[in-house]
């Protein structure tokens, strides 16, 4: 008979709790099968049983253990036994590809990072619309850029130019750095910002001052320092000129022959 409750398991299936404990045991030894833990429905004919796992190491995890019969049957049959983990379970960090883990600094000397054909930050030199190029027009853009000399084939395309104007805004060089919340005053106005040319030029320059922590980085105009070209010290924050030594006693200029 099937149950045609849509929310409860099938009773013969819920009940054959035995039977799942014996497919378990099978699975993994007395030693490691705990207590009926749960019951469940995955379908008309299909149950669920679980039970704890005590072996050692596994706090957490359980046995699940799938049933499931014949409509016009009363015994169980196994479906599936496995391990799973709960969620107390201590698993594995999930599988990130190695590209998405890669952190600026990660690359070593000798490390080579290819950049994918279909990568969105680039778009061929002489193309910049939305018509996909096939393989065959890639291969063509590379070899007049190759016989031109131009030398990029690809350069960045609008979605790599906003990637990085958000990254760089973003980050240690922007406004919201903590250096740049109590710097007398902005970049913009500062004889050390290099200017770039280009998309990026209306809101970032080149930091270019040797004693600064950002020199040779990219800055937003309204991020700033304390070492700002046109900074000042106020009387009181000038260094408390030392006096003349009284006696040197360096030198014997202080010693009297008797
Ligand atoms: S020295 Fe400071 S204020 Fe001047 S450009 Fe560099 S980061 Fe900006």
């Amino acid at each position: 008979m099937i149950d045609l409750d849509e929310t409860s398991p099938d009773a013969i299936l819920a009940a054959a709790v035995e039977d799942a404990r014996a497919a378990a045991l099978d699975l993994a030894g007395a030693a490691d099968v705990g207590d009926h833990l749960d019951v469940r429905r995955e379908d008309d004919l299909v149950v669920t049983h679980t039970f704890a796992c005590t072996r050692p190491g596994y706090r957490g995890w359980h046995w699940s253990v799938t049933l499931t019969r014949d409509a016009a049957g009363t015994g169980a049959t196994l479906n599936e036994a496995v391990l799973l983990p709960g969620a107390e379970a201590i698993v594995a960090p999930s599988w990130v590809p190695y590209k998405e883990r890669l952190q600026p600094g990660d690359l070593s000397p000798g490390d080579l990072l290819p950049v994918e054909d279909e990568d969105p930050r680039l778009v061929p030199t002489y193309f910049f619309g939305d018509d996909p190029l096939d393989a065959d027009s890639k291969a063509q853009v590379r070899q007049v850029a190759k016989d031109l000399g131009l030398g990029r084939v690809r350069t960045l395309s609008p979605e790599g130019i906003d990637m990085a104007a958000q990254r760089w805004y973003e980050g240690d060089g922007g406004p919201d750095a903590l250096i740049a919340k109590s710097a007398p005053d902005s970049c913009w106005s500062c004889g050390f910002l290099v200017r770039l040319a280009g998309p990026l030029a209306d809101t970032f320059g080149v930091c270019a001052n040797g004693n600064a922590n950002d020199d040779g980085k990219a800055v937003t105009f309204n991020h700033g320092c304390g070492a700002h070209s046109e900074v000042k010290l106020a009387r009181k924050q000038q260094p408390i000129p030392v006096p003349d030594h009284v006696f040197d006693t360096l030198t014997d200029d202080g010693f009297v022959a008797l």
